[in-house]
């Protein structure tokens, strides 16, 4: 069993990480964006509570997004292991997590923080298509899709979020600072915090990640 959370600042490649990795070790994917952005588009009762907070960038509160998160993390599928993207993005979060996983004798093994400049998350987001089947992430200069408007993968159309406007991007950088950077810290202090340079290529990073998981934990999947 391998349980690992993703962190970074919105555009530091932690979603696309995340379903990489997740594919490679054979890990449940479990985005809290995703999983809101789900709910909001099927006009469910949990999209219209998220939508107001997602449109201004900041987080939807705590009794809402830890319930949904708890759901997806008692679901059967996850006898591997699962990555949580997303997921805790501040202290109340990470602490009703450790005690969720403790009651069911889990744990969190590690924490991959992914780091990037804040000049090259402007960059990214501004540029930022994500397709609405299969949520692959294009770049407009990075990483364009071959057909323009058209997912490479699944042939879905591709979107820009309402929420990488200027203005919502510069409040997301602000909360990420604000209150889910002090994350990194406190897994640090749990001795579980792996930071990966998050410049370069999407495969690149993958690696760097990949190889940073120890192995015997990868051995006993
Ligand atoms: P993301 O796709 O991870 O950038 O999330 C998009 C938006 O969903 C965020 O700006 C928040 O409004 C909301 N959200 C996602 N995850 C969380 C979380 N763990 N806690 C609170 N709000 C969240």
């Amino acid at each position: 069993m391998y349980n690992i959370i993703f962190v970074g600042a919105p555009g530091a490649g932690k979603g696309t990480q995340a379903s990489m990795v997740a594919k490679k070790l054979n890990l449940v994917h479990i985005s809290s964006g995703d999983l809101f952005r789900q709910a909001l588009e099927q006009g469910t009762r949990l999209g219209k509570q998220a939508k107001t907070y997602m449109e201004r960038g900041v987080l939807v509160p705590d009794e809402i997004t830890i319930q949904m998160v708890m759901e997806q993390l008692s679901a059967p599928d996850g006898e591997n292991g699962v990555i949580l993207d997303g997921f805790p993005r501040n202290l109340p979060q990470a602490e009703a997590l450790d005690s969720a996983l403790d009651r069911q004798g889990k744990a969190i093994n590690k924490v991959v923080s992914i780091m990037v400049s804040e000049a090259e998350l402007i960059k990214r987001l501004s540029g930022r298509w994500l397709c609405r089947q299969c949520q692959t992430v294009y770049n407009a200069v990075n990483s364009p899709p071959r057909v323009a408007g058209k997912c490479d993968k699944c042939g879905g159309e591709l979107y820009q979020r309402p929420d990488d406007k200027p203005e919502t991007v510069q409040k997301r950088l602000d909360v990420y600072f604000a209150e889910t950077a002090p994350l990194i810290e406190y897994y640090r202090r749990q001795g579980k915090l792996l930071e990966i340079e998050g410049e370069g290529s999407v495969e690149e990073v993958t690696r760097r990640i990949v190889s940073a998981l120890p192995a015997e934990k990868l051995a006993t999947r």
